[in-house]
């Protein structure tokens, strides 16, 4: 018997790998399991060449839990290993700077077992003792049996073994008993050996007989070792597809579209994305792609290794050139990731254009539920954003999906401003905004829907883009007549006073609320459009928009109030009674007002006149005197021709009727003003 010390230079390894490989304990049946299949591959390989001229015989992988011998076996029919074999690759694990990188990666299993090649050593997570039992292919070869306890001391003595191939016998230490658990090891088995490419049993399959549960004689095989991505895209059919996506995500429903990737040059890389089938933002998880290294799982927290858009996909990355067993941050900044993701980005954007192309009616009916996918893309990447205009759509409250260059070709004799640029107008909310779509329509303009999560962003996003060339507007930001700017506004029909009366008697009779400004405006909009219309800011509106998805609490324009236009249309014969009402009713008591305003406006200008370009003390007295009494004289007067106009505003149920109709066909009526609004209505009736 051979007794020795592993050849660890810088420090005891065991002390390290119990310690600081505490998060990822699981991963060692990983390690130890695609050992088993290396060494089996390898054999095949040897075969295939003819350097091994023995039988091949059943080369499955086997996992067996002995509960009572608290040890957990996983045993191949591979290559095997000679004495100077383990001597070399287990026993003379030397490493250098070792106390530097661990302390650096401690909390990263993954980036210590890929640095130091320190699969096998995996093992001591979870045991407190591990043998080796092997017997090499070479012809004469003798057993081996090599045995360690998780200390650097080790024994290796010859054994009698009569078969070709390894077993790995984990004796399973008092902390981790849960890896004896048959659903433990069953489930790690899915989890990590689901796709490697030989063949792993875990005991044998069990069926119900006489009412219990009894094994049968057939292996219970784990994994499948040819999956989907492994094979030619003209080998596989739709229904293929749809059975892998299901193999991977039983409970998932049916997903809209597959790419297959599959490249040789200048890296190698193979796998199967799905987009999803998404009902509701509930149903939009990250981390569902599964990044695989030779058919062995790796992990499924993709962040930052594949473009951001794409952690909202599904499906598998394959790739022997992702360096896989490092650390995150170093994954993020590589730049043979960084080529990865950037090819990943081109072949999705080439799929989609294509499938656009050849069966456009198909993708258009998935366009509802692809769309955010695109969406995100384009907002977040830019190399998917330089393409994305092949593929991306708009949809019209028709029911009509155009791509942006053909939406530009539809609007641009209708649609463009006075100034050249073309003006998008959409809703994001068709009943609610139903009047307004039927007022631009009746203009001819054509109507967007956008009412998706990410449309408010996508707008802005395209307008960026556009260099200025393209504004969107939301159907209820203004008039149908000024939704587009033509020609410059035409003077307003109505006189200053005519204007300051109705503007005086509709706002004090708008609601009043801390959350909510109104203005008033006039516009002649023809005698069949409402008599008051209530549009708000686009930019204003937007701003808001934005800071509320932002959550930006501090935000300036989040604690903006809402502020609305009430836009008074002068044409309307409604307003022009009430004009004319509040003339007989107002006209009377304003005239000598207006009349003493007049004058004192008059006398002002004069006093400041003649006090213009003198220093302080050179202005007379009696004029400072009589411009203070001048001016708080208007003041006052101000204040009273209000209170004419409101009082009148308030004894005229019309203007509050007027109003409440406006705020009722944006939904925005609610309360005790609706009850008052409803209890009005019923008066008029009677
Ligand atoms: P890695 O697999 O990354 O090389 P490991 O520590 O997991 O590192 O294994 C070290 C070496 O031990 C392997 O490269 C292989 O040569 C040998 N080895 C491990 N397990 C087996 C096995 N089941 N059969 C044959 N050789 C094995």
């Amino acid at each position: 018997m051979k007794q020795g010390n592993i050849g660890v230079t810088t420090e005891n390894i065991f002390p390290v790998i119990k310690k600081f490989l505490y998060s990822d304990h699981e991963i060692f049946l990983r390690e130890i399991v695609s050992n088993a299949v290396d060494a089996t591959q390898k054999l095949k390989t040897l075969a295939s060449v003819g350097e091994y001229k023995g039988e091949l015989g059943d080369t499955t992988v086997r996992v067996k839990l002995d509960k009572s011998a608290e040890t957990l076996t996983i045993s191949d029919h591979g290559i095997g290993m000679t004495a100077d074999e383990i001597d070399k690759y287990i026993n003379q694990i030397a490493f250098s700077g070792a106390e530097e990188f661990l302390d650096k990666y401690k909390n990263d299993a993954n980036a210590i077992i890929g640095h130091f090649g320190l699969g096998f050593y995996s093992a001591f997570m979870v045991s407190k003792q591990v043998e080796i039992v092997s017997r090499s292919y070479q012809e004469g070869a003798k057993g081996v049996r090599w045995s360690c306890e998780g200390n650097p001391d080790y024994t290796m003595e010859e054994t009698d073994k009569e078969e070709r191939g390894t077993d790995i016998v984990l004796h399973i230490d008092d902390e981790n008993k849960d890896f004896l658990e048959e659903g433990k090891i069953q489930e790690l088995l899915s989890k990590y050996c689901k796709f490697l490419p030989v063949s792993v049993a875990f005991g044998k399959k069990k069926e119900w007989k006489d009412g219990k549960e009894q094994e049968t004689a057939e292996d219970n095989i784990i994994n499948n070792t040819t999956p989907a991505w492994t094979k030619k895209p003209a080998d596989l059919k739709e229904e293929d597809y749809a059975a892998f996506y299901r193999e991977l995500y039983p409970y998932g429903e049916e997903p809209l579209f597959h790419i297959h990737l599959n490249v040789d040059y200048p890296f190698h890389l193979t796998g199967i994305l799905y987009f999803p089938k998404v009902n509701n933002q509930m149903d939009l998880q990250r981390n569902k792609i599964q990044l695989y290294c030779n058919q062995v799982f790796v992990t499924d927290a993709v962040e930052g290794i594949v473009p951001d858009y794409l952690t909202l996909l599904h499906g598998v990355i394959d790739s022997p050139d992702i360096p896989l067993n490092v650390s995150r941050s170093y994954l993020q900044a590589d730049a043979n990731v960084k080529k990865i993701s950037g090819y990943i980005t081109r072949k999705v954007c080439d799929s989609l254009s294509d499938i656009f192309k050849k069966q456009r009616d198909e993708y258009e009916k998935k366009w509802d539920n692809l769309k955010i996918f695109i969406s995100y893309g384009m907002l977040t990447d830019k190399k998917f954003d330089e393409k994305a205009g092949d593929f991306n759509l708009l949809k019209n409250t028709e029911g009509k999906y155009f791509t942006l260059e053909e939406y530009k070709k539809l609007i641009e004799a209708n649609q463009t401003d006075k100034d050249g640029n073309l003006a998008l107008i959409y809703t994001n909310d068709r009943e609610q905004q139903y009047s307004y779509i039927e007022a631009a329509k009746a203009k001819g303009y054509d109507v967007l829907l956008m009412d998706g999560q990410l449309d408010v962003h996508l707008a802005s996003h395209l307008e960026q883009t556009s260099e200025g060339k393209l504004h969107f507007v939301r159907v209820d930001s203004n008039v149908a007549d000024k939704l587009i700017v033509k020609a410059d506004a035409a003077a307003s029909t109505l006189t200053v006073e005519q204007q300051s009366a109705l503007s005086q008697m509709f706002r004090s009779q708008a609601p009043k609320s801390e959350k909510t400004d109104f203005m008033v405006n006039f516009e002649a909009m023809g005698a069949d459009a409402m008599p008051i219309v209530l549009t708000q800011n686009e930019f204003m509106r937007r701003m808001k928009e934005m800071s509320a998805l932002q959550g930006g609490m501090a935000s300036f324009y989040g604690q903006m109030p809402d502020s609305y236009n009430l836009v008074v249309n002068t044409d309307h014969p409604l307003i022009q009674h009430l004009l004319q009402k509040e003339e007989e009713a107002c006209g009377a008591k304003v005239k000598p007002m207006l009349d003493e305003i007049a004058a004192l406006n008059q006398k002002v200008s004069e006093l400041n006149a003649a006090k213009k370009d003198k220093k302080d003390d050179e202005i007379p007295e009696s004029d400072k005197a009589a411009l203070n009494t001048a001016n708080e004289r208007l003041t006052q007067l101000g204040a009273d021709k209000e209170k004419v106009y409101n009082d009148f505003a308030a004894s005229e149920n019309s203007v509050r009727q007027l109003i409440d109709l406006a705020l009722l066909a944006n939904n925005l009526l609610k309360g005790q003003s609706l009850n008052e609004f409803v209890k009005r209505s019923i008066q008029f009736i009677q």
